[in-house]
């Protein structure tokens, strides 16, 4: 008997071990608002005069230095450092696994309190790397095109789940500086996009704190121009998200009428294409950021004719846009098949000449299936069999 031979691929896989487990019933620091972590310090013995400086404190080694133990917060002293230990941890979600794409995109399979996983996708680039990351453990909606649509929704994430995603990241590409060393300003991590697994929007507050996290000056310290959250259109959050975050927004638009969107994105039976449109002209002034990001996935003979291209530009008229086509990606079982090369650029050149930007997605990290749409943690059974959304599809 021989043995069998792993095939050969540019893929590697590591398990890595590294053990976090918080001790069990402490609060965990990661994920605290500046104002819940003050409460909690004092909580604990902080005396109240002195807790914003502490928080300061604290805020720097967590999100500045990526520092994990007390021990190592050497600009506290000895016994307040033990009594953060008897009251705290530092913890984040474990990273159960590692895929390289041989196009260098990371994908991370992250597991969360609960026993739950999410998908991570580090996309790296020549000008930035992006970090794609999840809001929830699968999604309540069900976009016929999407991978994770077929994953029932499990539980919304916590703001420090969302935000250990960058933090994690951020270890894997060895990124924390080295105190005292030169301040580097190029960073592999430079942007994170809400387009991984869920609907963020329907996890709002999580999102927000964690965004707030991320964009604080003292720590992460990323632009909220750098952040930008990609919502299937729910439309009552999306003045709230301009005022409470005030990231870029990306909308996944994909159709240009109610009939085709209805199938494709059912949440437009809630609120449909007018309603949409309504928010999303509102929201450039209230979040004082230049365009919106139209999301179109590029479906064979569903949404990609010369009339398509030429309704979309219609719609939108009067909104600071950019259209961002998605080549569609196959999953195992999806009911669409991609639009040809030829019928993508001839549907970005009627944009283009309409006078908005009309990049392609180019699909990354393909054969490690980390691009759009293709997330889906193995652990969870389907909601639905591909015959049920190839029957709603076509019906
Ligand atoms: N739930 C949010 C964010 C996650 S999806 C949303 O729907 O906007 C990020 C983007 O990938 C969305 O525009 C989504 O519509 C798109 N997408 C989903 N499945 C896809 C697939 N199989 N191929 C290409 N894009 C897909
Ligand atoms: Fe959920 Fe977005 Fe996928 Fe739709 S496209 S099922 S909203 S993750």
């Amino acid at each position: 008997m021989t043995a069998p031979v792993a095939p050969t691929s540019p893929i590697t896989q590591d398990v890595m071990t590294i053990p976090r487990k918080a001790a069990p019933g402490l609060p965990n620091l990661v994920g605290m608002s500046r104002d819940a972590m003050r409460e909690a310090l004092i909580a604990a013995g902080t005396p109240e005069k002195q807790a914003k400086m502490r928080v300061n404190q604290i805020w720097q080694w967590i999100y500045h230095w990526g520092v994990r133990d007390f021990e190592a917060m050497t600009n506290l002293a000895k016994p307040y450092r033990e009594l953060l230990a008897a009251n705290f941890v530092i913890s984040l979600p474990e990273i159960v696994s590692k895929q390289v794409s041989s196009d260098g995109t990371r994908k991370y399979l992250v597991r969360i309190a609960g026993g739950h996983e999410v998908e991570v996708v580090y996309i790296p680039e020549t000008d930035r790397g992006t970090l794609c990351i999840s809001s929830q453990v699968g999604c309540t909606l069900t976009c016929s095109f999407c991978h994770t649509g077929t994953q029932k929704l499990v539980r919304n994430l916590t703001a420090g789940e969302i935000i250990g995603q960058v933090m994690l990241a951020r270890d894997d590409l060895e990124e924390w500086p080295t105190p005292g060393a030169p301040k580097d300003e190029t960073r592999l991590l430079s942007n994170i996009v809400l387009m991984g697994m869920g609907e963020p929007l329907y996890n709002f507050e999580g999102v927000r704190d964690a965004m707030k996290i991320a964009m604080d000056g003292e720590g992460l310290s990323l632009s909220r121009r750098r952040i930008t959250l990609s919502t299937s259109g729910v439309v009552p959050e999306i003045a709230r998200t301009a005022e409470e975050i005030g990231c870029m927004l990306a909308v996944s638009f994909h159709a240009t009428t109610d009939e085709v969107r209805d199938k494709l994105v059912p949440i437009n039976k809630k609120w449909n294409i007018e309603k949409l449109l309504q928010a999303l002209k509102a929201y450039p002034k209230l979040s004082n950021s230049e365009r919106i990001t139209f999301e179109y996935v590029m479906l064979k003979d569903v949404n990609d004719s010369d009339e398509d291209a030429r309704r979309l530009v219609k719609l939108i008229e009067g909104i600071p846009a950019k259209i961002n086509l998605i080549p569609f990606n196959e999953w195992p079982g999806s009911p669409y098949e991609r639009s040809s090369n030829n019928r993508i650029r001839a549907f970005a050149d009627i944009i283009y000449k309409a006078g908005y930007a009309s990049p392609i997605r180019t699909p990354r990290g393909e054969d490690i299936m980390a691009a759009c749409g293709q997330l889906k943690s193995a652990t969870e059974r389907a909601r639905k069999s591909r015959a049920e959304i190839a029957a709603d599809v076509q019906g």
